[in-house]
């Protein structure tokens, strides 16, 4: 059985909680992980018990919704909190950090940065992160790892294709059966 790759399935938490934001401009989603664990995530919204921009409207200032704490400062300040330390960990976002958050994310100790969107790459923070020796890599988020129906026909092509293997068929006729096969699955 192919079972997901830790960067997908790590994005796709990040995925998973960009949905809990409040501000409609953009929703952003942020899982930090140490040793292939989760240890905090956060999306973009109000401070807790705020008003919500979904209810009130973004408060715009100079370009931009001053109304909300980021997805990864959220995810810092959840570690913060509940005392988990950050130092050394990997951060999953949707979306490229701004120069706020890049700061605040070398500052935690964060090593590596995973983003699936670019998102206005600021150069001062794309420079931030490279003085610092963060490792910035972008691993787009494929949402059909997420679609069950499309999970178990890999699942079956993958039982199929083991026992046409085990038949020691001619080379010719193996790939004969198994593309004949898969047109039939899709
Ligand atoms: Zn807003
Ligand atoms: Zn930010």
């Amino acid at each position: 059985m192919k079972r997901i790759a830790w960067d997908q399935f790590f994005m796709a938490q990040s995925h998973l909680i960009s949905t809990r934001s409040t501000c409609t401009r953009l929703m952003v989603g942020a899982t930090i992980v140490r040793d292939k664990r989760m240890i905090a995530s956060g999306y973009n919204g109000s401070i807790a018990g705020g008003d919500h921009c979904t209810e009130k409207g973004c408060f715009v200032v100079e370009g931009h919704c001053i109304r909300t704490i980021h997805a990864e400062m959220n995810a810092l300040l959840q570690c913060a909190k509940f005392g988990a330390s950050t130092d050394q960990a990997e951060l999953y976002v949707t979306h490229f950090p701004c120069v706020a958050c890049c700061k605040s994310i070398i500052q935690a100790g964060i090593k590596t940065v995973y983003y699936a969107k670019d998102y206005k790459n600021h150069p001062y923070a794309i420079q931030l992160f490279e003085q610092a020796g963060v490792e910035v890599k972008k691993v787009p988020f494929d949402h059909e790892i997420l679609n069950e129906d499309s999970l178990s026909k890999q699942m079956t092509m993958d039982t199929i294709k083991a026992a046409v293997e085990a038949e020691n068929l001619p080379d010719e006729t193996s790939t004969r059966l198994l593309e004949s096969i898969q047109s039939k699955l899709i």
